[in-house]
């Protein structure tokens, strides 16, 4: 926030030096900062702590009544000490003061009068074999208040407790919240939400909520105060998203309507199988949004196998047919080369453009890659900026300065749904125009993590997949049970002489090395293992065992992993593709995309080490073509541990929506939200994604009535302000320019 009011004022004036130095340290430097600063949790006023939990040397903030206080003389130094017994109603703990007078020493005696309860913070240490606390800070409940009446009052109120340091108790906190509070009237502190949002909604005000927040008189005032702050949390953070969302509609953008007997009719009149339900409406939904002269922003999820990459290449073809291009995002080199071949595949001789063979208005689809040579990466280039590939695949390397295209189109980013707000903002044509953009997704995204990361992104969802799928069974394979393993060779084994072949995943690359980074420099997902657990398996020494192991003689094992040059990559994926390589020995490069229907058989190793989304992706692995998939999942964690559970979750069900719901529990909030890149989320402080997703339905609801009437905001400065308080730098100045 910027600006001069009271709320920007330092602190120190209204707390005092003292007490906002130690603020300074908590990132608490103005007096907004110190309301926005919520308290962690409630202490019951009434409830004792149990002194049975303390710990030697541990900082404690306890609440306990007063048994006895008394200041004695000490011969034997010569100063004064008092020494007070506080107790839990069961057991006791000492408290001492020392001082050179009795003097200083009343004051504590006459505040710790028996029968007072109040709320100690120091660190545990002995004397004499018990446990005390010498020199406490503490506060005692109802101490503020005037009378008799008022403490009575005072004493039954909810106790905020904060987020403190041992230089700051929770207390001072407390009161240099109420201090400041005291000192605002409503015109100080203006309200973000807009009224009648809020009054539609029964929300109260902004300084009613301070208030509640703060200096709560019972747990209803704080409960009301919370889902208030929480609301507009989610609201501030949908507004932004709602008012992006509006501005990018309005940018310009090529208008590229259907071809009637273009190469899409052609390409769809020439398919073997029919457009599963879904495919159909999220085509008409993607054909619509390219004939618009607005650049297009939509997300497409859907499972592993439910057909994306068709539906992505009939909206390149829509491009191409209206003399455009598309781009084709892969995360990775192998990815990329994947695609390029399945594509040409599917487009046969209407990609042949050049050759004798080539259907009439034919295509190119060219490949570039890092990896390819010299001479190849020149005809890519030449064919991409003289317009001559209608599709160019490759990775992020494509959106460089290095690759001109003729006429770009339409950006499509696939199993890459990291791809940020940044990166979108990047797409920009030499004209100043946007090419449209879908980006693709195989993890299953909880819709209320949708609402907030890509709340900015038109979504759609494939949720069928196309028929004649064949069943994927799950089991989990405990590590330590050699018949279990045994027996898990030799069923690799059957799948290859049955003509099939299996992966085997494992954490890390080679012994003593950190878990792989794939391609795009995402690293793995690894969970932290237990106290005492072995290092995970590696690639390398897994390769090696299996070369060895007895039911797998005669069977040939190749290896995969991201320090390998492109080029070795690529030639033992071919040799997998191909059969010359049964058993692909891996780390998570195989996670996303690669397609191999001959592959029955996913091992994964150590497999609590990943991420539930991580294993939920390498069993998509298998079970792509006519036979059945088999997932083993091989771990040693404990029963009924969360690494045992995730693993399990994954054992118990084939939908990655569930999963994602599973996981979004399991998981810490910032993991989850790490994925938005954006710092509009770091300025969530009550609102949790896994739990509030009816607020956030609720915000979106309303930001968007809101943005459709005023989208400049102007009837709403303090919303205004609201949001460029959350964006980041760049972001502010998205909104600016919009
Ligand atoms: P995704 O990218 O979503 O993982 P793909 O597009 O790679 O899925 O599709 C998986 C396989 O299913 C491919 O071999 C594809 O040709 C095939 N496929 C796609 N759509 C259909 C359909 N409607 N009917 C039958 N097979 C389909
Ligand atoms: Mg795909």
């Amino acid at each position: 926030m910027t600006g001069t009011g009271p709320l920007e004022a330092p602190l120190e004036r209204t707390v005092g030096r003292r007490t906002a130095q130690a603020l300074a340290p908590l990132g608490i430097v103005t007096a907004h900062d110190l309301l926005r600063h919520y308290p962690r949790r409630y202490a019951e006023p009434g409830r004792m702590t149990d002194l049975r939990d303390l710990t030697v040397g541990e900082h404690v903030a306890l609440m306990a009544r007063v048994r006895q206080a008394t200041v004695r003389q000490m011969r034997s130094r010569g100063g004064a000490l008092l020494e007070a017994v506080v107790t839990d109603g069961e057991r006791d703990l000492t408290l001492t003061f020392f001082a050179r007078r009795p003097g200083v020493l009343r004051t504590h005696e006459d505040r710790l009068r028996p029968g007072r309860v109040a709320m100690f913070t120091g660190t545990v240490g002995t004397y004499r074999g018990r446990l005390q606390l010498t020199h406490p800070d503490y506060q005692v409940v109802g101490q503020d208040a005037d009378d008799e009446a008022a403490a009575l009052v005072e004493a039954s109120r909810p106790i905020p407790v904060y987020r403190a340091s041992a230089a700051l108790p929770t207390w001072r906190i407390s009161r240099a919240v109420r201090t400041v509070l005291d000192t605002l009237g409503p015109d100080d502190l203006p309200d973000p939400l807009p009224e009648q949002v809020r009054r539609d909604r029964g929300l109260v005000g902004l300084i009613e909520a301070l208030s509640g927040v703060h200096a709560p008189y019972t747990d209803a005032d704080w409960q009301a105060a919370q889902h208030r702050l929480r609301f507009e949390e989610a609201f501030v953070l949908q507004v932004a998203l709602a008012r992006r969302r509006a501005a990018v509609a309005e940018l310009d953008a090529v208008a590229r309507p259907p071809v009637p007997g273009g190469l899409l009719d052609t390409f769809d009149a020439s398919l073997p199988f029919r457009l599963t339900p879904g495919q159909v409406d999220v085509g008409r939904e993607i054909a619509q949004d390219l004939a618009r002269p607005h650049p297009m922003q939509r997300l497409l999820q859907g499972e592993v196998g439910s057909g994306k990459t068709l539906v992505a290449l009939r909206a390149m073809l829509q491009v191409v047919d209206a003399g455009g291009q598309a781009a084709l995002l892969a995360p990775t080199e192998v990815l990329a080369a994947q695609h390029a071949r399945s594509l040409r595949r599917l487009l046969g001789t209407l990609a042949d453009d050049g050759f004798l063979t080539a259907a009439e208005a034919a295509t190119r689809v060219a490949l570039l890659t890092g990896s390819a040579g010299a001479g190849a990466r020149r005809e890519a280039l030449a064919d991409a900026a003289g317009g001559r590939a209608g599709i160019v695949v490759g990775t992020h390397a494509l959106l460089g300065p290095q690759v001109q295209f003729a006429d770009l189109g339409l950006v499509v980013v696939d199993e890459q749904h990291r791809f940020g707000v940044e990166q979108r903002d990047s797409l920009r044509r030499p004209d100043g125009t946007r090419p449209h953009l879908l980006v693709m997704t195989a993890t299953p995204i909880p819709r209320t993590v949708a609402m907030t990361v890509f709340g900015d992104l038109e979504t759609s969802v494939l949720r069928d997949l196309p028929p004649g799928r064949s069943p994927i069974t799950t089991h989990v394979v405990p590590a330590d049970n050699q018949a279990w393993t045994a027996r898990m060779w030799q069923r690799v084994r059957e799948e290859v002489d049955a003509g099939h072949r299996a992966y085997v995943v494992c954490p890390r690359i080679a012994p003593d090395d950190t878990p792989e980074e794939d391609d795009a420099g995402t690293p793995v997902e690894e969970e932290p293992p237990g106290p005492g657990t072995r290092p995970s398996r590696a690639v390398v020494e897994v390769a090696d065992e299996l070369q060895d192991h007895p039911a797998l003689a005669g069977v040939e094992v190749g290896v995969l992993h991201g320090r390998l040059a492109p080029a070795d990559k690529d030639r033992v994926m071919a040799q997998f593709a191909a059969g010359e390589v049964q058993v692909l020995v891996a780390t998570t490069v195989v996670e996303v995309g690669v397609d191999v229907p001959e592959a029955t058989v996913m091992v994964v190793l150590d497999a609590d080490r990943f991420g539930l989304s991580q294993l939920h992706q390498l069993r998509g692995r298998v079970g792509r073509g006519a036979a059945p998939g088999l997932c083993l999942l091989v771990s040693g964690a404990v029963d009924g541990t969360d690494a045992r559970s995730r693993v399990e979750a994954i054992a118990g069900t084939t939908d990655g929506f569930e999963l994602a719901a599973v996981d979004l529990d399991l998981r810490r909030e910032g993991d989850v939200l790490g994925v938005a890149q954006s710092g509009a989320t770091s300025s969530l402080r009550l609102l949790r994604v896994a739990r509030d997703g009816k607020v956030i339905a609720e915000a979106r609801r309303d930001a968007r009535a809101v943005i459709e009437q005023d989208r400049e905001l102007t009837g709403h400065p303090e919303l205004r302000r609201a949001i460029a308080a959350v964006l980041d730098p760049g972001r502010e100045e998205f909104l600016e320019r919009a």
